[in-house]
């Protein structure tokens, strides 16, 4: 290499330039295999990404997914690729996901797309919209049932392309330090409740509060807010909240199967050899199943748990509540159709998904389960 000594800059271009021939020259007469060879990252290059999240670190089930998202890729890519996770404030706030995401400031990010709503309204009909699909039924909506589609042509103008990346399964309505026996019990009640959920409660004379997970035990044990909802059993256990509220509400009408979001930066994903973009698909698909076994298996031991050791109260929501809250979401869902093109095109997808299937499950599932339970 001594010997060369060193060249000039019109030295460099011009050997720049014919090596550029060369490689132009070669790519256009090999074949399919060694053109993708040529252009497509080398699969040797290695990839550490930051994934940012709107969960506490580490928090059960909703900010285990993310870590464990990261393990599968990292073990299937044998180490090539290795992914950072980031809890809620630790690099961006819980609600900037996505921007962080779109911007391309991080490659990745987990959250829901009912975060979203102020952005891009349709979003909240990825996550769960009140009297919507449950986990089972979104899953086969998004994954198998057009969903998919749909979405990635939503988020596309943001640079992001979404993935299904875990589920919740139904929530509880949640957690009141009073009887609800009528819609006059409604009125003038201060619930913790995001999301159209909260519209439908507003509507039927309640006060919607919103307010991040970490500070609703000392809301409701203060009397700030009279009633909150936040996921069920199992995450509900860990904040406590029956040491603050002593009736504990079924069913969460408002959020039936929350599914939620592995966020990728458009670039970023493009960037990837193939075969790093298929680990991606397929650890997030696993994850995204695995989440919501664990919340089945998880939930039922906590709510024994919270019946027979801390006394919690369990309670159904009367059947005429419910009637007004399921007319007024179907309200305030056709309203929303009707004001937003983008919303028309997926609730007209979700709805004919959702009363098809409503029917099917009608004569299997739901008729298997009376039968069982009888
Ligand atoms: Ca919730």
């Amino acid at each position: 290499m001594a010997g060369n000594g060193l060249c000039k800059p019109r030295e460099i271009v011009m050997r720049y330039l014919i090596y550029l021939s060369i490689l132009i020259f070669t790519v256009s007469c090999s074949n399919a295999s060694s053109t993708s060879e040529a252009i497509k990252p080398s699969k040797e290059e290695k990839y550490n990404w930051r994934l940012v999240t709107s969960w506490p670190k580490n928090y059960p089930g909703l900010g285990m997914a993310p870590e464990r998202i990261a393990d599968l890729v990292e073990e299937m890519s044998d180490g090539q690729m290795t992914i950072t996770v980031y809890g809620a404030e630790e690099q961006v706030p819980a609600f900037g996901v996505f921007d962080a995401v779109s911007s391309g400031s991080h490659q990745m990010g987990h959250s829901g797309g009912y975060f979203w709503k102020g952005k891009v309204p349709a979003a909240q009909f990825f996550t769960s919209v009140p009297f919507g699909l449950t986990a089972d039924e979104i899953n086969a909506w998004v994954n198998r049932g057009g969903g998919l589609e749909l979405w990635r042509e939503i988020y596309a103008p943001f640079n992001i392309y979404p993935i299904p990346a875990g589920n919740t399964g139904t929530q509880m309505f949640g957690w009141f330090n009073k009887e609800i026996n009528s819609l006059e019990d409604i009125k003038g009640l201060k619930m913790r409740i995001p999301g159209i959920g909260g519209e439908v409660l507003k509507e039927a004379g309640g006060i919607p509060v919103t307010l991040p997970g970490g500070e609703l035990f000392t809301a409701l044990q203060t009397g700030v807010i009279d009633a909150t909802e936040w996921v069920g059993p199992y995450n509900d256990l860990t904040f406590g909240f029956h040491q603050a509220a002593k009736y504990y509400y079924y069913p969460g009408w408002h959020e039936p199967g929350p599914m939620l979001e592995l966020l990728i930066n458009i670039d970023a994903w493009n960037s990837l050899p193939n075969h790093l973009q298929v680990i991606i698909e397929t650890a997030t698909k696993a994850v995204n199943q695995d989440m919501l076994d664990e919340y089945l298996a998880k939930n039922n031991q906590a709510l024994t748990e919270l019946i027979e050791v801390h006394g919690v109260e369990l309670r159904k929501l009367p059947d005429d509540v419910i009637e007004e809250f399921r007319k007024i979401s179907n309200k305030i869902l056709d309203d929303l159709a009707k004001e937003d093109e983008v919303i028309s095109k997926v609730y007209d997808s979700y709805l004919k998904f959702k009363n098809n299937v409503s029917a099917y499950h009608q004569i299997s599932e739901d008729a298997f389960v009376e039968s069982r339970n009888k």
